[in-house]
This record gives structure tokens, C-alpha cells and sequence, in this order.
């Protein structure tokens, strides 16, 4: 008989996952908080403007392409290969750094601060790439059904790769470049994990290999949030249903299965089985009330970021501006080891500058342009008030101003703050972390959050706060592997092609 699943949350993690399930027979209705679909990968409209919210690119694109094939659908939207990958904007440098996948153009970049730079580079490339392609369908795309399993997995992982587990992304760079210039800018990649460079460990450099080497970095033709449309698009199709403005808080049970979820306004959700996209550590806590999920339980969990987001429409074209850039100082140890814990003044900030309308000119009106800034930001838990987040954006402008030579405060016509506060309580991101549960080795692989619930037997989980982890293509990988889960509790395997 069809099985029916209610999927809470309409966030990448929970329509990729109500799409497989579609495709392999479950009937699937959608419950989301908020008034549209997409979670974090959403847009924000004002004022004749739009702006991607969260996301701005993403690697690993095959994961998408995976998807689709596992649906039976050609791909619903295209792809665009950003290049350079990114610029870097250092204080007190002159012109920005930009970072090719080509090697050759690559060092030239780096010709004034590391030596043998090409040679160094393929090095790298080569050692982080055999790290990926040795984990990647070990541990990365798996499920572990217990922590005996998950140890027993990581035995088959070649042993040579085993001091990364003790060193620090930074010294793993050390071992490989001398400039400062070079480590600063390999080790961004630690800030999405949850860590910073220092604390992370060594083998998320594999990290760079997926963005230098094995795919790279892509937008989407028409903005990301093309990913979304066309996924609902897809979902209506099937018969798939949604509720909007629909927040669950509560649930009902019959010994070891869920038999309904309850919203706001009391209404019951019944289903066969439950697929959880809201954030898989804060729903144990809050709606299930688990202790080992409690806030105080949660507050010493490892988190990654919080964002304070700016979203600016300006008059006239921004010159000399790639479709990312990094805003960054000297003072990088210094900063990077205090600004998550409140510990430095964001007086002068590490910020990231994304221009939409670059790529996708309806982003702004005709002779302006979108502009959006991302700067990382202590959580809650650290910086519990933001009554003060108008005032740092001002401060964050200004130094963008300065540095590119033209007065953005003149230009705005159109000005959106989105502080942590805007972002735990629009998709209830715990104390505002924006990408999830950090990465720490006691947080990844079967040491994760499970895709499993410890108890109710018809409840599972998807997104960035369990396997394998977070970002657009850990999301699809995590979907693939609820539904392998669902698929093995009631046996519902369609005649897919899978
Ligand atoms: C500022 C920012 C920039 C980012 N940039 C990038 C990037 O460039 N590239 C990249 O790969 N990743 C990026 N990320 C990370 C990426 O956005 C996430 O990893 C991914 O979108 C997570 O998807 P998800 O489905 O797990 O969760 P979400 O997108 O958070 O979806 C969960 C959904 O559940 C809903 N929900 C929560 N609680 C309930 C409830 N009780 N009842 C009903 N509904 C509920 C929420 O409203 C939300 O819609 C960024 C994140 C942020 C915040």
C-alpha cells in the first residue's frame, strides 16, 4: 500500500528528499514555518531588487546532476562556472588576488610572495584529491547505522592519511606553502566548516581540492533560486503537497512511532513517516524535548558562523568587482581566533561581497546594481543582542567604500540587515548559526546527529545538521541518504532506474 510522508521544512534538504521520495512511490506533503519554499537558499525582493539570501554558489555540481538522474528528470536548471573562482582583497594591497583553477595564471597570482608556487600547488592538489577520492565514498556518502560501524569505516581509509586527523588545517598549509598570502587564502574554506583554520582539522584541505581541482564553483543561470522553482515546479507535477506558514512545535506518539506532528495553531499532521529538514540537532530539543538536546546541552556543541547579511541596491555599475570577493586584513590570526567568541572589535571586518546582478542582470534595475555582504559574526550564545547591527553594516559599507574608491552610502537606494537574530528566528537556526552544527571530528560521520531517530522508528532527518554535513551539496547528499533509509524501513523501492 502507499506509505505516506510528511516532510517538516521546505529547505533544499527536505524538497530534494520529498522529489526522491516522490520518484520512488511514497505520497509526500510538505509542512513549512515560513511563506516560501527554500529555507536558506531563498530570495529577498525589495524595492525593484533582488538578492540571493543565503547561498551564492556552490561545488561538488554533480550532486545535483545525481540527483536529477535518480528522479528520472533532465537537469531543471544550468549551471554557471565561476572564473576566476573568487578575488581577494587584502588592506594593504593594491589590486585584488584572484583565484584560477588554472595553475599557470594561479601562480601568477602568487608570484611575488611564493616561490614554486605551481609545483607547491599540484602537490597539494594531489595529496588533498587522493584524501576526497579515498573518504568520499567511505565515509561522505554513507550512512552508519552505529558508532562500531562508522569506526569499523573509517579503518578502510588509507592509514597514510591519518596525521591530518591531528594537524591543523594550518599547519597542514605550512607543510606545503610559506606565504602568508597562500595560507590565508586555502584555509577560507575552514570558516564554512564551523572552525577556523586553526582548530580545524587537517583533512577538510580536501575542501580544496574539490573547489581548485575536481569541479569548482558554480552560480546558476537566473540566480540560485532557480534551483527551488524548478524543483517545485517538479513537486506540484507529482502531486506533491505543501502547507505554508505551517511551524511544527509539538508531536503526538504511540510508543515507538510518531502518530502525528502538531502545528501552532493545534492542527494534527498524520503520516506513515516523518522526514525532519528543520535543523536535525534543534528539533530533538525543541519539539521532541530530548535532554541530551537541551539549549544547554546544544550551547556546547561545536556551530559554524553566524552571518550578518547586508543587502544593498545601489545606483550605477560597480567597477572591478568579481562575482565573489573576499574583504580581508593582516591581522588574520588575531581576528579569525577571536571573532567567533566576541573577542575583537568588528570595527574593521573580514567581510565576503557578492554582486547577483553580475551574472543575472533582472537582478537590478537598468544602470544599478545588487550587491550583497555576508560578514561572519559571533552566535547568540556569544552575542546574544544585536540591537547594534544597523550601525556595524554602516561600519562595514564604509570600509567597502573606502577600500574600492566610491561612496557606497551615496548610492544606496534600497538597505536590508539581516543580523543572527533575523536568522535563528526566521528558520529557527539555533542561536543563528548559519550553516548548522560545525564540523569538529566529534561531530562528523556516525559521530553526527543521525539521519535515524534515536527512538520514534518512523521519524528521519535531513539537511545540514546531519549526514553527511552542510552546504548546497552535502544537502542533496543527505537526502539521498534519508531516503535509502526510508527505503529500507518499508521496503519501497519503485522501478526506478536506481
Ligand atoms: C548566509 C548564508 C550563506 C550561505 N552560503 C552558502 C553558499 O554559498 N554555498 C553553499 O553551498 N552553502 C551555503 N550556505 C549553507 C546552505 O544554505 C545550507 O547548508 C543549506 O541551504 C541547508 O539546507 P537545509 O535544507 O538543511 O536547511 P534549511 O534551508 O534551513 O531548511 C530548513 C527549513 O525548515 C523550516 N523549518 C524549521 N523549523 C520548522 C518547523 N518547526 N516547522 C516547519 N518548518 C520548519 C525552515 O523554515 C526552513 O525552510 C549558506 C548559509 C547561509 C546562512
Amino acid at each position: 500500500m502507499e506509505k505516506s510522508v510528511i516532510v517538516v521544512g521546505a529547505g533544499l534538504g527536505g524538497l530534494s528528499t520529498a522529489l526522491r521520495l516522490s520518484s520512488d512511490g511514497y505520497r509526500v506533503m510538505v509542512v513549512e514555518k515560513n511563506n516560501q519554499a527554500g529555507g536558506r537558499l531563498n530570495l529577498l525582493q525589495k524595492d525593484g531588487f533582488s538578492w540571493d539570501l543565503g547561498p551564492t554558489f556552490f561545488s561538488m555540481s554533480y550532486e545535483f546532476r545525481e540527483l536529477m538522474d535518480y528522479c528520472g528528470l533532465e537537469m531543471p536548471f544550468r549551471f554557471v562556472e565561476l572564473d576566476p573562482l573568487y578575488a581577494v582583497h587584502f588592506a594593504d594591497e593594491n589590486k585584488p588576488r584572484l583565484i584560477y583553477k588554472n595553475l599557470s595564471l594561479l601562480a601568477n597570482e602568487f608570484r611575488d610572495v611564493e616561490p614554486d608556487f605551481e609545483l607547491k600547488m599540484r602537490r597539494f592538489l594531489d595529496e588533498t584529491g587522493r584524501l576526497f577520492h579515498d573518504t568520499e565514498q567511505v565515509i561522505i556518502r554513507r550512512n552508519f547505522d552505529s558508532i562500531l560501524q562508522y569506526a569499523l569505516q573509517l579503518t578502510r581509509v588509507p592509514l597514510k592519511h591519518a596525521p591530518k586527523l591531528f594537524r591543523t588545517m594550518w599547519k597542514e598549509l605550512e607543510r606545503h606553502f610559506t606565504s602568508f598570502e597562500v595560507k590565508v587564502i586555502f584555509s577560507l574554506v575552514g570558516f564554512f566548516l564551523g572552525n577556523t583554520p586553526f582548530n580545524t582539522p587537517a583533512v577538510f584541505t580536501l575542501l580544496s581540492y574539490t573547489e581548485m581541482e575536481h569541479d569548482g564553483y558554480y552560480n546558476v543561470e537566473g540566480g540560485m533560486y532557480k534551483i527551488v522553482t524548478t524543483l517545485m515546479d517538479e513537486l506540484k507535477k507529482r502531486g506533491v503537497q505543501f502547507a505554508f506558514d505551517t511551524e511544527i512545535v509539538d508531536y503526538q506518539a504511540d510508543g515507538k512511532k510518531i502518530t502525528g506532528l502538531v502545528d501552532g495553531e493545534g492542527k494534527v499532521w498524520n503520516a506513515d513517516a516523518y522526514v525532519i529538514n528543520a535543523d536535525a540537532a534543534w528539533f530533538r530539543g525543541a519539539v521532541l524535548k530530548r535532554p541530551a538536546y537541551s539549549e544547554a546541552k546544544l550551547d556546547k556543541m561545536n556551530w559554524t558562523m553566524a552571518p550578518l547579511t547586508i543587502y544593498l541596491g545601489i545606483k550605477g555599475k560597480l567597477d572591478d568587482m568579481y562575482h565573489h570577493n573576499y574583504f580581508l586584513r593582516k591581522n588574520f590570526e588575531e581576528y579569525a581566533g577571536g571573532i567567533f567568541e566576541n573577542k575583537v572589535s568588528l570595527d574593521q571586518p573580514y567581510y565576503y561581497v557578492n554582486i547577483p546582478s553580475m551574472h543575472n542582470p533582472d537582478y537590478a534595475p537598468e544602470g544599478h546594481e545588487s550587491v550583497f555582504i555576508l560578514c561572519p559574526v559571533p552566535d547568540r550564545r556569544y552575542k546574544p543582542s544585536w540591537d547594534d547591527a544597523e550601525e556595524i553594516a554602516d561600519r562595514i559599507i564604509d570600509d567597502f567604500s573606502e577600500r574600492t574608491g566610491t561612496n557606497l552610502r551615496e548610492r544606496i537606494v534600497s538597505r536590508t540587515v539581516f543580523s543572527p537574530v533575523e536568522w535563528e528566528s526566521k528558520f529557527r537556526l539555533f542561536r543563528g548559526s548559519g550553516l548548522g552544527l560545525g564540523h569538529n571530528l566529534m561531530q562528523v560521520g556516525g559521530l553526527r546527529p543521525r539521519n535515524f531517530d534515536e527512538y520514534f522508528r518512523n521519524v528521519f532527518y535531513v539537511g545540514a545538521s546531519t549526514t553527511p554535513g552542510t552546504g548546497l551539496p552535502m544537502t542533496v547528499i543527505s537526502s539521498r541518504l534519508v531516503t535509502e533509509r526510508i527505503n529500507q524501513a518499508y521496503g519501497l523501492v519503485s522501478e526506478n532506474q536506481h
